[in-house]
């Protein structure tokens, strides 16, 4: 059964045995401590505006797929490594890890 708790940095810390950011935020999935990574990126729904349009091409031009901002935020959960950095190996393999599991 696939479990999330959210929890507090310290209980990272009493995880992983090292220190961690204090200013992350974490949880526990199926026994993993994992960080909330955030990111602003262009929209990919409309980050392809042609040039001529006058965009910031880091910028979409407005959809509603991003509320016509032209750019999104994602939100990942990313497993921590043992020195309770990303683990951004184990992020992008997930599969993997999932059906060695
Ligand atoms: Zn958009």
């Amino acid at each position: 059964m696939t479990q999330s708790n959210q929890v507090g940095w310290q209980e990272v810390e009493n995880l992983l045995g090292v220190r961690v950011d204090r200013r992350g935020t974490y949880r526990v999935h199926d026994g993993v401590p994992q960080r909330l990574h955030v990111d602003h990126t262009s929209c990919s729904g409309c980050s392809v505006t042609p040039e001529e349009w006058g965009y910031d091409p880091e910028r979409g031009g407005g959809c509603h797929e991003c509320g016509y901002h032209g750019r999104r935020v994602e939100r990942d959960w990313v497993p921590l490594d043992a020195e309770g950095k990303f683990d951004w190996d184990a992020f992008f393999h997930v599969d993997e890890l999932d059906l060695a599991s």
